[in-house]
């Protein structure tokens, strides 16, 4: 892995916040684009926002990019482009919570705090035996307590990364490597045979779902897109216009919504196809999305301040969410509509 052994604390930071809620596999070519295109944290916080949206595009939750966006101007601005060295300081960048900040401060300074991340958890409560959810307050103290009585002051960085490997590699959440494992004599999961239910969580995620119409509203003159700029998922990704219903709808009922009859007055005839149902997961919901092609002769009178129109070869410039990229791959829409 590109960021193993590095020190620079600009480079750890981008792959702690790309690897945030990410699998090594997918991150990695987004970690190897970032750092050609921003070898320095300079060159991050003069780049416009809608390019490093673009450069994140298809890694989701991204509200990261933003942060790391804003992170890399504040530094720019308030530390002269300097990273900052001590914990407290990294602490408090924007999109830094303390595992990402143990991390920076021991991977790049060799500072004494350890990391606690999914990883951690998994190991220690399994070798320890304990079942205190981890997602509990009464848990994440315990367990950062047992990291840090843990931890090689000596070594801080280099025993953070083993226990982090060790997690992914060795001890998987699933069919942990036990036959083969060094930590058999002392692990109680494994004496107990705990290993499928240690750790535990308290909570379980309750997924909304949501249904998104989206019309793909195509003229002689371009596609009508909208920029999503509200506090909800996707904020400042680009989206054809869209209507958020209830259920997935029949064309009898999407000509009866008032985008469809707002974007495309002429009628039912203008509808050219409508897609398959497309399904994305998010952390807290399942979003269904429903792309109906409609055709105009002229381009209908749209709000300036809401849409943009855009010509069908310029779509590739803007990012996308991903199951509106999953829709063009489909289409090949980049290349040629309906
Ligand atoms: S014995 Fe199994 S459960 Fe225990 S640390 Fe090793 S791999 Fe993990």
């Amino acid at each position: 892995m590109p960021w193993k052994g590095e020190k620079n604390p600009y480079l750890v930071w981008l792959s702690e916040i790309i690897l945030q809620q990410t699998r090594v596999e997918q991150g990695w070519p987004y970690f190897e684009r970032f750092r050609e295109k921003y070898p320095k944290v300079e060159d991050l916080a003069d780049a416009p926002e809608d390019e490093v949206m673009k450069l994140w595009e298809g890694l989701g939750y991204y509200s990261r990019a933003r942060n790391l966006h804003f992170t890399a101007k504040y530094i720019a601005k308030e530390f002269k482009g300097v990273f900052p060295k001590t914990y407290e300081e990294i602490l408090s960048l924007k999109g830094v919570g303390p595992y990402t900040a143990s991390a920076i401060a021991s991977f790049a300074y060799g500072l004494p705090h350890a990391v606690v991340d999914g990883n951690v958890y998994r190991v220690l409560s399994r070798c320890f035996g304990i079942d205190t959810p981890i997602d509990s307050t009464k848990g994440k103290k315990e367990f950062n307590q047992l990291a840090d009585e843990l931890l090689n002051r000596k070594k801080p960085g280099e025993y953070n990364q083993a226990i982090i490997d060790f997690g992914a590699t060795h001890c998987m959440p699933k069919n942990p490597m036990c036959g083969d494992c060094e930590l058999q004599a002392i692990c109680v999961a494994f004496k107990e045979g705990k290993q499928g239910v240690l750790p535990v969580k308290e909570k379980k995620i309750k997924k909304r779902t949501r249904y998104f119409q989206y019309l793909i509203v195509e003229s002689p003159d371009g596609l009508l897109l909208h920029k999503r700029v509200e506090k909800d998922i996707w904020q400042n990704l680009y989206e054809f216009p869209v209507q958020e219903t209830e259920k997935i709808l029949e064309t009898s009922e999407l000509i009866e919504e008032d985008l469809f009859l707002a974007l495309a007055p002429g009628g039912k005839e203008l509808l050219q196809a409508v897609s398959r149902p497309f399904q994305q997961m998010l952390s807290h919901q399942k979003i269904i999305a429903v792309f109906w092609e409609i055709s105009l002769s002229k381009t209908p009178d749209y709000d300036k301040e809401k849409y943009l129109l855009v010509e069908r070869e310029n779509l590739s410039k803007f990012a996308f969410p991903k199951i509106i990229d999953r829709y063009l791959q489909d289409k090949s829409l980049y290349l040629k509509m309906i």
